[in-house]
């Protein structure tokens, strides 16, 4: 156990606790040292013990012992004639023949057996420390074709964090495609395995920050300190230390080694592949995949819908299909702006008065439907899809069946339900007059060889980009 890092990580949760204003005033001037098995948390005078005595003891010795796993504490006074050898937020140890110092007086905490049931508000605050927000779990991450690889590498990093397999993990994919929920999924159960595990997210403009602040008063050691101390790191958004932040990166590389060394788990999201962050030093690119890399796609339609039921669910509201697939099929972009969308109707639906309906979610999302659904047009999609594939409108139209039209047909038509408003059999009706049931027979089909072919379903996700661009 390293005493030091014990006791920074205790401060931060008494800051926590307490608010700065107590925290500068009376907590940050404790000294700490480790004697005959217990903690001695030295007050510089009778006046500062007796007041936390009262006032705080109880909390403090607390944290203590759940951060120790049940080694008792005692507040005891600096002695007048006693040489300061202890500084504020570090530790003496005691040379083993040396006698134990006098102390004018002490107040030990109640002992306790260890891994009593722990307050609720010291699990609070210990969980506040790592900075994970509570509600991005695994179970409230819907999985879908877009993040199952990630979903699964997640949990697996769970079981074994700090596994060289997948250290560093690095996870890539565009804005509001829950990356941040994932990353702080994997936080969240690790530290429900291991209440002690010293955990940490943060976002890397708040790294930055930190970094800042330490050169501005020399404290590199204490933030070394703090980050080589971490058993699971998360850095969101990896992004922001590119550019001209050298000092930043360079001391990011190095606590990120020092942990990946010591088989500590670092994970890392980014808006973009590690090759194509601009301004990463070369070094930092090169160990960012040295791990495991794995990327989160743009929901499909499917997966759109889900969300917005598991959200519909959490929020303990009744959403018809039709609702949550007139939102799903509308809003394309991100899971944000799904949920954006989502609560624009539920919004909607209650200041109207008129309940949740079809027709009030088209009144609620009537500007972003006129953004979002601007240019795609059935012409669009024929047009897009014959020149990718080298063909011509009328054979695409025409009643041939051969595989090299049949095929592209199949596309078309299921982006055109993905990416329009018109109904099944418009659609048939636009591809050279077919049935309703050939639209949805080449919807399952399509979606079946997404599944099945990862080349196809880069095919398909790019010919979607062409059309949404
Ligand atoms: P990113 O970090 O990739 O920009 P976030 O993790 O912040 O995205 O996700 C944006 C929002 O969408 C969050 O509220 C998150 O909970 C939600 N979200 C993203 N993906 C999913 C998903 N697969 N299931 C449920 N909610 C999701
Ligand atoms: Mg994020």
């Amino acid at each position: 156990m390293d005493i030091n890092i014990l006791w920074q990580q205790c401060l931060t949760l008494l800051k926590d606790q307490f608010g700065e204003q107590v925290y500068n005033t009376w907590i940050v001037g404790l000294e700490v040292q480790y004697e005959d098995d217990q903690f001695q948390i030295i007050a510089s005078n009778m006046l500062v013990h007796d007041f936390i005595k009262n006032k705080y003891w109880d909390k403090i010795s607390q944290v203590l012992e759940v951060l120790s796993n049940g080694i008792p504490a005692e507040l005891i006074v600096r002695k007048k004639t006693e040489k300061r050898t202890v500084m504020a937020g570090s530790v003496a140890t005691r040379t083993p023949n040396e006698k134990p110092k006098e102390t004018s007086q002490t107040t030990t905490s109640k002992t306790r057996p260890k891994n009593t049931v722990m307050d609720k508000e010291i699990l609070e605050s210990l969980q506040n420390a790592t900075k994970l927000n509570t509600n991005y779990t695994f179970d409230s991450l819907v999985k879908g074709n877009s993040n199952q690889l990630a979903y699964a590498i997640g949990l697996h990093v769970t079981q074994q964090p700090g596994n060289k397999n997948h250290n560093p993990l690095f996870v890539y994919g565009g804005v509001g495609l829950g990356k941040t929920h994932l990353m702080q999924a994997i936080g969240n159960a690790v530290y429900k395995n291991n209440l002690k595990a010293k955990i940490r997210y943060l976002h890397a403009n708040d790294y930055i920050q930190d970094v800042v602040k330490a050169s501005m008063r020399q404290g590199f050691d204490e933030l070394k300190k703090y980050y080589n101390g971490l058993d699971l790191l998360l850095m969101d958004d990896i992004q922001f230390i590119a550019g001209d932040k050298t000092k930043t990166q360079e001391e990011f590389f190095y606590t990120f080694n020092t942990l990946i060394d010591k088989g500590k788990q670092v994970i890392m999201t980014c808006d973009t592949y590690p090759k194509n962050i601009n301004n990463l030093n070369e070094r930092l690119i090169s160990r960012f995949t040295s791990g495991l890399t794995v990327e989160i796609q743009p929901p499909e339609l499917e997966m759109r819908v889900a969300i917005i039921k598991c959200k519909a669910e959490h929020y303990k509201i009744n959403l018809d299909d039709d609702v949550a697939f007139f939102i799903a099929q509308n809003i394309k972009s991100n899971v944000r702006e799904l949920e954006g969308a989502l609560n624009k109707v539920l919004y909607q639906a209650q200041f109207s008065g008129k309940g949740i309906s079809l027709h009030v979610a088209k009144e609620a999302l009537m500007d972003i439907l006129a953004i979002e659904g601007r240019n795609v047009s059935i012409d669009d999609i024929q047009k897009t899809i014959c020149d990718f594939y080298k063909l011509r409108i009328s054979d695409l139209l025409s009643a041939k069946r051969t595989h090299v039209i049949a095929r592209p047909r199949q596309i078309a038509m299921t982006l055109t339900k993905e990416l329009t408003q018109h109904s099944l059999p418009t659609i048939g009706n636009a591809f050279g007059g077919r049935d309703h049931t050939t639209v949805l027979h080449a919807q399952k089909t399509v979606n079946a060889l997404r599944k099945a072919d990862d080349k196809f379903e880069r095919e398909y996700n790019l010919l979607m980009q062409m059309l949404n661009n």
